[in-house]
């Protein structure tokens, strides 16, 4: 980080204030030019706010040279992150560094026969994962909300049935404690930064598939992954589910850039959402391949037997034959690349 001081700041005004950023923790570099004085900020800075040094009279910029994440960021861990999952069915799963986790199922768990069903469907066709919404975050309240506590059994039931790790959302903390059996809690775009929930599930040691808010900045989605890894849970699943813009056409914007740039600033897996963020199913199998071609760890896609009749997300959800299909396509793109699957 580097401070800029303004002119006409007395030595004694610059010594005060460095005192008090070494009692932050870090080492202060002091070049005093010509015309400006310029304070080097060495070490940890990312306990220290921009916007807090500018309160001080003496100072005229803050330029923050590393950025504000520092567990989330690859410079400090430059090998990939690989979250291994071990299934009930003895296999062990992995996402990242080089591994592909695809995740597949309903919008919602509806029923017995539907959940299992889907499972049986989407483990057939090669995904790694079981996706299932027990606890569903809808914007209208008179929205199917999910089957809850029952929705969790049955996911859990197919779980048993398939073998598949589970993935489904946690909407609040309360909720914790009957995810004993979920593989993998997800945190969806509208509680990417509800911060008492990431704090918690920094205590939690369950890996954690965190979706970015659909009007959160890359930088945003980093912060929130940097909460959960404060508390210690470094694992961590990033997932691109699309942006809000003006284009009215697709659900939300895909935006695939955010993959390369994710990849860059972090060491954590990258997943795609291609299903909510483009809201349409046609475009679910070029979405899902531009996402690994763009370098995505994985994707997680809607798939029901019947979309016309999902309680959910119907629109958006491909069927079993179609995922199929993709699956197929995809082995071959990650054979291409000597991605394992
Ligand atoms: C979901 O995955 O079911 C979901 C609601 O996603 P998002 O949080 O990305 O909208
Ligand atoms: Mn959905």
């Amino acid at each position: 980080m580097i401070i800029a001081i303004k002119q006409g700041a007395t030595e004694g005004e610059v010594q005060r204030f460095t005192a008090l950023l070494e009692k932050q923790g870090v080492k202060v570099n002091l070049s005093v030019g010509a015309s400006q004085t310029v304070l080097g900020l060495v070490g940890d800075t990312t306990g220290i706010q921009e916007k807090s040094l500018l309160a001080h009279q003496l100072v005229e910029k803050v330029i923050r040279v590393q950025e504000p994440y520092k567990r989330a960021n690859r410079l400090f861990h430059p090998d990939d992150t690989q979250i291994t999952i071990a299934g009930i069915d003895g296999e062990t799963r992995h996402i990242g560094g080089g591994y592909l986790g695809i995740m597949a199922g309903p919008c919602s768990v509806e029923t017995r026969d539907q959940i299992i069903g889907v499972a049986q469907a989407v483990k057939q066709a090669g995904a790694g994962f079981l996706r299932g919404g027990a606890f569903k975050p809808r914007t209208s309240p008179y929205s199917f909300q999910g089957l809850g506590c029952e929705g969790l059994d049955l996911l859990i039931a197919a779980k048993k049935a398939t073998g598949l790790p589970i993935v489904t959302e946690l909407m609040a903390i309360h909720q914790l404690e009957l995810f004993d059996e979920v593989d993998i809690i997800q945190v969806g775009a509208r509680n990417m930064q509800n911060f008492t929930l990431l704090k918690e599930l920094g205590c939690c040691r369950k890996p954690v598939l965190l979706k970015r808010g659909y009007a959160a900045t890359i930088t945003e989605l980093l912060m929130a992954a940097e909460y959960i890894m404060a508390g210690g849970n470094d694992r961590i699943i990033l997932c691109e589910r699309g942006i809000r813009t003006f284009e009215s056409y697709t659900r939300n914007t895909l935006d695939l850039s955010a993959v390369p740039i994710l990849k860059k600033q972090s060491h954590l897996p990258v997943i795609v959402d291609p299903s909510h963020a483009t809201g349409l199913s046609w475009m679910v199998p070029p979405m899902a391949k531009a996402a690994i071609a763009a370098g995505a760890d994985g994707l997680i896609v809607e798939v029901h037997q019947n979309p016309e009749e999902a309680l959910c997300d119907g629109e958006q959800s491909i069927t079993p034959a179609t995922f199929a299909g993709l699956m197929h396509t995809l082995q071959r793109y990650a054979a291409l690349e000597n991605r394992i699957w």
